[in-house]
């Protein structure tokens, strides 16, 4: 039997009016309202039967019915207990779904996907997209890929490399743990209620081992860190700001055949690992 369809705004509005709904905005509630976006993000997600996934933040259950589709696995994580009973009714005839109330950034993730490779695929809540996707990728957890729907500038920030005004610390770290995709743009009257943004989905297919050396990964991020944190200084004097003296930072320059006038927003991956284990050489030679 082939279920209602979750995304019809007509059945959205039902569901929101027979449960009493109200939309909320703190949590980014913005519900998906069309199929063709519903599949696409499926698609882009690759499942096969019983791949285990995990979405966050299911909603009424719009993107899960997709995802439940394609004979996945599915474990869906919301916050929202107002939207527990609705998914209880919207996804009843849906045996390969299970639904967990918590919120994303204090649950057990290994634990709660049973410690098995798994996907990640969601409409990702807009005031918490960066805390989420650094989770995912700090912690080592063993996914595969993560196809999110994100806000078209974070994609940007995501996927852009150096010399753009957007590259930034999350770019270094996405692309340092990820290849990052940015597969396609989705207009706010694709959801209920319209965002103020342009949407899109970026697909992330998670690096067996990082693009580059570091010696140690810590540094690495502190550097990176640095140069980000004050955009329009030098990177010698961003270097400064984490404690070192003016001769270490010339040496750490020197040894790794950079250029301390640049900015930190022009550095490739390479260079900003060049710093670090340059940082990590001196160190160790200094003991
Ligand atoms: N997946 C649905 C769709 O595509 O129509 C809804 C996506 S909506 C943009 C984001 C969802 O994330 C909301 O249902 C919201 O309640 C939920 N959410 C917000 N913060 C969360 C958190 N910290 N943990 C889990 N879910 C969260």
């Amino acid at each position: 039997m082939k279920e209602v369809d979750l995304s019809n705004p007509e059945v959205v509005r039902y569901i929101v009016k027979r449960f009493g709904l109200r939309m909320n905005k703190k949590l980014g509630q913005n519900f998906l309202i069309r199929r063709d976006v519903v599949d696409d993000i499926a698609d882009a997600a690759d499942l096969t039967v019983g791949t285990p996934v995990l979405e966050i933040g299911p909603g009424i259950g719009t993107l899960t019915q997709g995802l439940a589709e394609t004979g996945a696995d599915v474990t869906a994580v919301e916050l929202d207990d107002k939207l527990l009973p609705v998914l209880d009714k919207t996804l009843e005839h849906y045996d390969n779904v299970r639904i967990i109330h918590g919120d994303i950034m204090r649950i057990d993730i290994e634990e709660t996907m049973n410690h098995q490779p798994f996907t990640v695929c969601a409409n990702l809540p807009y005031y918490i997209t960066t805390p989420i996707i650094m989770k995912l990728l700090e912690q080592r957890l063993p996914i595969e890929k993560i196809v999110v729907m994100v806000q078209k500038e974070v994609a940007e920030r995501m996927t852009f490399g150096p010399g753009s005004k957007i590259y930034g610390a999350l770019s270094v770290s996405v692309q340092y743990y990820t290849e990052p995709h940015l597969l396609f743009e989705i207009p706010p009257h694709a959801f209920m209620p319209a965002p103020e943004v342009t949407s899109a989905v970026v697909s992330m297919d998670v690096r067996k081992e990082p693009p580059v050396h570091v010696t140690e990964e810590k540094r690495f991020f502190q550097v990176v860190k640095a140069a980000f944190g004050q955009r329009r200084k030098t990177f010698a004097n961003t270097l400064k700001s984490t404690g070192l003296g003016k001769e270490d930072v010339a040496r750490i320059l020197t040894e790794a055949g950079i250029d301390g006038q640049r900015r930190g927003e022009t550095f490739s991956l390479e260079e900003f690992a060049d710093v670090a284990n340059a940082w990590s050489r001196i160190i160790e030679a200094g003991r």
